[in-house]
């Protein structure tokens, strides 16, 4: 095959040589189903949604008038997970991640008060909000945290005022899987009539099913009366392929903010919601195809597990001597770092073990593992031998 750095080949090539060409390029980069990745807030895709997605690739649902049988998919898709969350006429869209669902809350709050353009959030959020802030031109107010991880809540109530636009608060942050005192966030949005959208990108997966699987689970969803607007990620603890996000507004009223209307569409005139206008019909497809494939129990299994393999990690990691444990995991996710008197740092000792093929998450004084789907007991077990080999 030709050398195609200098551009695209003149001539096509067969479809063996071309997909043995790109194995070969792409040789060596981690996956989901091998044995290293750590860190990632993402998983190996539930075989279903594999499926679905490769079957429904051609569908555009930015031009539902083409589809509108998956146009109806969609609305039973957000409806779903709407009920999931707490409210029975919730609306939305299926976006391509957090980032594009955060952006789209705010976009959404920033139309509704055109002439503020202060959010109060935690410093913890995601940096998808920087991203949005930068964007819209909007003063981000960022409130500190606790030891737990959740933000401080007297400092959070307290830089609320007039020119505020909109609240954000977290559902499973994404250091340390930490949940925002959201009750009390509420109660102040409905006090202010500020709306209040929870980045719940990984909480969203896993907090519903919490209860079920054994273990306590704060409010953070649209059973607080001050909650207007939810991003909650499929292709995190959704078991979804990528990309698969999702934007839920409590009701159609929180959700008509971020429409635009296009006219000039193949399927016709119609009201976008979201910020591309192609999208993956095949996402939306796959998205209803997982939940009805796993259902509520195969959820509160996959959290149980990933639960279970979470307080077996941070038990072994509080045993182990020169690493501290950051916090008790609230979720699947679990903050460790050197101890102090180590000579070792976390940037050093996350280099090490990456030298060894670990990818974690590095944070500002800690390393952080998601224990997703993909993460086993014995992947543990072996990280865990290269721990303590790093670290004696
Ligand atoms: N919100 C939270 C809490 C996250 O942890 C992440 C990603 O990890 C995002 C938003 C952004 O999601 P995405 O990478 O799908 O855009």
């Amino acid at each position: 095959m030709e050398d195609t750095t200098e551009g695209i080949p003149l001539q096509g090539s067969g479809e063996a040589d071309v997909l043995g060409a790109l194995g070969r390029k792409l040789e060596g980069d981690l996956s989901f189903s091998g044995e290293r990745i750590l860190g990632s807030m993402c998983t190996l895709p539930h075989p279903t949604s594999a499926k679905v997605y490769e079957h429904y690739l051609d569908r555009n649902i930015g031009d539902p008038g083409l589809h509108p049988r998956l146009q109806q998919l969609e609305r039973e898709t957000i409806g779903m997970l709407g009920r999931l969350l707490g409210s029975r006429s919730a609306e939305g869209a299926i976006v391509t991640g957090g980032t594009e669902a955060n952006l789209i809350a705010l976009w959404a709050a920033k139309r509704k008060h055109r002439e503020k353009r202060k959010v109060v959030l935690p410093e913890s959020a995601h940096f998808s909000f920087d991203k949005a802030a930068d964007i819209m031109d909007l003063d981000l107010c960022k409130i500190p945290v606790e030891d737990d991880g959740r933000v401080d809540l007297k400092r959070y109530l307290e830089a609320i005022d007039d020119k505020t636009m909109v609240l954000v608060a977290v559902a499973g942050t994404t250091g340390l899987g930490a949940v925002d005192p959201i009750t009390e966030i509420s109660d102040a949005a409905t006090a202010w009539k500020l709306p209040l959208h929870v980045d719940a990108a990984f909480g969203g997966f896993v907090l519903p099913f919490l209860a079920e699987a054994g273990y306590t689970a704060p409010a953070f969803d649209f059973s607080l009366p001050g909650v207007s607007s939810i991003t909650i990620d499929p292709h995190k603890m959704g078991r979804c392929a990528i990309p698969a996000g999702a934007i839920v507004f409590r009701n159609h009223d929180a959700a008509v903010a971020s429409e635009t209307e296009v006219s000039y569409l193949a399927g016709g005139k119609t009201r976008q919601r979201t910020i591309v206008g192609t999208r993956s019909g095949a996402s939306v497809a796959s998205i209803w195809a997982t939940l009805h494939r796993l259902g509520r129990k195969g959820y509160v299994e996959t959290v149980a597990t990933c639960m279970e393999n979470s307080c077996y990690l941070y038990d072994r990691l509080r045993s182990m001597s020169g690493v501290d444990a950051v916090i008790e995991p609230q979720m699947n996710v679990v903050g460790f770092s050197p101890t102090k008197h180590r000579r070792i740092d976390p940037d050093e000792l996350a280099r090490r073990l990456r030298g060894r093929g670990w990818a974690l998450s590095l944070f500002p004084g800690f390393l952080r593992i998601t224990v997703m789907p993909h993460v086993s007991r014995k992947m543990l077990d072996a990280f865990l031998h290269d721990l303590e080999e790093i670290i004696a």
